[in-house]
């Protein structure tokens, strides 16, 4: 079988986590704890796992001329993503989150998305060729509003259909110029609601966002599985029970291997379910894109679980 070939289009970050015994006060200086760096963005964390999951990825991400951008093209360059179209921004910095974890878990988060915020409409106008024979976009929306804006318009005219999962929600919402272009959408319950706001319930939230454009709407809910709304069915996906360790990056690793099976052609549930067992692998060891699973270990995991079915 030929892989499935995806354009991902998104961010990259790297987080720089010092975990420590407490969090310091304005002004006050904390020593001790240990340093970790992690290499993170909903969009590289979705092109890392979107390649590890068995498909073939172009990937768009913005990139400043230091040396955490350069560690990043090589980790790319590793997965066997396609770089061609990388955007790189002379003096500008790499997107970095600035993470202080306390004993407790309790947390600061400063980020500077640098290169990410300049990543225009105009570099993916100049990047236009890497849309044509893909057979899925992927976004996310750590990127200028704008820049999703023309990529997905592009990516209509050309009839290629754009999976969305729209992490982080601005604070407007999503416009409907945006929300007419997706075929497939993932948010996370919150960003459901926020999408939404006068709906009562769930269901009226996942019907009022099909009526605007998606065909089909996966709400994600963490440790409670998934919910499927499409015009013809509802249905629900169980999360897969795992020793979970570290969820950060579950929903992008979700999102990814999601595509990857409807690219695949597998029939909606199936492919939900390739999504979730590829999630919840990646919630098992440390780290966003370090714990995305391989592709052989998502089918190991989905042959595992059906004997224990
Ligand atoms: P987000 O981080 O975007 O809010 P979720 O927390 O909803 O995303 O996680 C996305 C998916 O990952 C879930 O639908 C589920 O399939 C899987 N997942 C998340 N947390 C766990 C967990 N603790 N155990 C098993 N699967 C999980």
């Amino acid at each position: 079988m030929t892989k499935p070939q995806l354009l991902i289009i998104g961010s990259t970050n790297t987080d720089m986590v010092v975990q420590g015994a407490t969090l310091p006060q304005p002004g006050e200086t904390v020593t001790g704890g240990a340093f970790r760096l992690s290499p993170g963005g909903k969009g590289a964390n979705q092109a890392v796992a979107a390649a590890r999951a068995g498909a073939a990825v172009t990937f768009i991400t913005a990139l400043g001329d230091d040396a955490l951008g350069q560690d990043s093209r090589e980790r790319f360059t590793r997965d066997g993503i396609a770089i061609d179209y990388l955007v790189g921004k002379p003096g500008m910095a790499t997107g970095v989150a600035l993470i202080m974890v306390d004993a407790s878990g309790e947390n600061m988060i400063s980020v500077a998305p640098g290169a990410n915020d300049a990543l225009t409409p105009e570099n993916l106008v100049a990047a236009a060729p890497a849309f044509l024979d893909v057979q899925m976009l992927i976004m996310q929306l750590e990127i200028p509003l704008p820049s999703v804006q023309w990529a997905a318009d592009y990516a209509t005219k050309l009839g290629c259909p754009l999976l969305l999962n729209p992490a982080p929600m601005p604070p407007g919402g999503l416009p409907d110029s945006l929300l007419r272009c997706v075929q497939v959408l993932t948010p996370n319950e919150g960003e459901l609601r926020a999408l939404a706001p006068d709906a009562p319930t769930l269901e009226a939230a996942a019907a009022s966002v099909l009526s605007r454009g998606p065909q089909v709407v996966v709400v994600t809910r963490g440790r409670q599985g998934a919910e499927v709304f499409t015009a013809q069915e509802t249905f629900h996906v169980p999360a897969f029970p795992v020793a979970a360790v570290d969820t950060v990056g579950a929903g992008d690793c979700f999102t990814a291997a999601l595509g990857v099976a409807l690219v695949e052609a597998q029939p909606l549930r199936d492919a939900v379910r390739f999504a979730a067992a590829a999630a919840a692998l990646s919630t098992t060891l440390r780290g966003a894109q370090e714990a995305m699973p391989s592709r052989e270990a998502i089918e190991r995991f989905l042959e595992a679980m059906a004997v224990a079915d």
